[in-house]
């Protein structure tokens, strides 16, 4: 999940995620011949699907993210044998939370630990971006997979998408983070993350950069020359990563009324700018900014759907995220639900 530093990554910029408490389980069985024969829990009614070792073709749905990385283990870590999959996770599929990368990397450690491929925790990241951008087709940047791979629940993962260099911030204890999910969900192969990227791209070309990183907020003024909206994409994409870097700060200074602002300038952002977020989740991040326990909150993950992230009070996220999805409701927003904090039943 993102704390901030949205749509930064494909142009080598910098993004601050942290891992959550949902994940994806696999489990292996190895054949003694080609075939992968794999099942998803979450997707039981299209039962068992089949392909064949070097044989891997688009075009399977969702057994594309499970072809893609058999795909890409052959040009450097070529498997001797085929195996039979089943797959299940808890995080909801096409909510901003990366259950795509959550596939990639939990099949790439199975398959690591069940092969002995020695393969490091960095090449499970680029390997499984390489699945999801040259064989299912989602120009994603490296964020996901990264955080994926290398994140943990008590530190933010604060990495610089362009060199892979990365620091594990400790999240403070006197915050809490609350996760919503709109209900509405996305596809990132779909056209509108493409357009972004390919926005991205062009300002950076006409602003004579090899990508938007290149550009430091002292150089705003002069984004405003591009035409529209990559005026405004590429001012999102600058103003985001500075707010990376000041988010790091907020942390390590334990300011959470300075990292809650933060986060609702990156909202806006999102929101004005990037043009990627939804009426639904911008109900749910002005709720959120109406609750006392609250310091900050803004749609995380690409965006059109999704869910938020809400910065709250420790101890005070369960009751904050309650009032807000009720509100939520209440104001015909449709029917959020609550990731974190976790239900505990009792
Ligand atoms: P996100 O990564 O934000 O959840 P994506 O559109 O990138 O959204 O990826 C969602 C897609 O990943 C699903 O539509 C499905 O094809 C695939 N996927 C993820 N997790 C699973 C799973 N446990 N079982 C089957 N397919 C999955
Ligand atoms: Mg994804």
């Amino acid at each position: 999940m993102n704390l901030i530093g949205e749509h930064t990554d494909y142009s080598g910029g910098f993004v601050l995620p942290m891992a959550i408490p949902l994940g994806t389980t696999v489990e292996i069985g190895l054949r003694e011949d080609r075939r992968v024969r794999a099942f998803s829990a979450n997707l039981e009614r299209e039962g068992v699907c089949e392909y064949t070792l070097g044989s891997e073709a688009r075009g399977r749905g969702w057994l594309d993210y499970v072809q893609g990385v058999t795909w890409a283990l052959a040009q450097s870590h070529p498997l001797p044998v085929g195996f039979d999959l089943r797959l299940v996770t808890d995080i909801p599929l096409g909510s901003g939370l990366s259950s795509s990368a959550a596939l990639e990397v939990a099949l790439l450690r199975g398959l690591r630990d069940a092969l002995a491929l020695g393969l490091d925790d960095v090449t499970v990241a680029l390997l499984g971006r390489r699945a999801e951008n040259d064989f299912v087709g989602a120009p994603v940047g490296i964020m996901d997979q990264f955080a994926s791979s290398l994140a943990d629940d008590r530190t933010a993962l604060f990495v610089d998408t362009r060199s892979l260099a990365y620091e594990r911030i400790p999240f403070p204890s006197s915050l809490e983070l609350v996760v919503i999910n709109s209900g509405i969900s996305h596809s990132h192969a779909g056209g509108e993350y493409r357009t972004r990227r390919e926005e991205c791209e062009r300002a950076a070309a006409l602003l004579g950069v090899p990508e938007l990183r290149d550009v430091g907020p002292e150089a705003e003024p002069r984004l405003a020359d591009l035409p529209e909206p990559l005026n405004r994409r590429a001012r999102h994409v600058v103003s985001e990563n500075a707010r990376v870097l000041l988010a790091v700060s907020a942390l390590r200074a334990e300011d959470p009324a300075r990292l809650g602002a933060l986060f609702y300038a990156s909202h806006e952002s999102m929101r004005d700018d990037f043009e990627i977020s939804i009426p639904e989740i911008d109900l749910l991040v002005e709720l959120a900014r109406a609750d006392a326990d609250v310091f900050g909150a803004r749609l995380t993950g690409g965006g059109f759907g999704g869910s938020v992230v809400v910065l709250a009070r420790a101890g005070r996220g369960a009751v904050a995220a309650h009032r807000i999805t009720a509100a939520c409701a209440a104001q015909g927003g449709g029917t959020p639900v609550v990731l974190l904090p976790a239900m505990t039943s009792g």
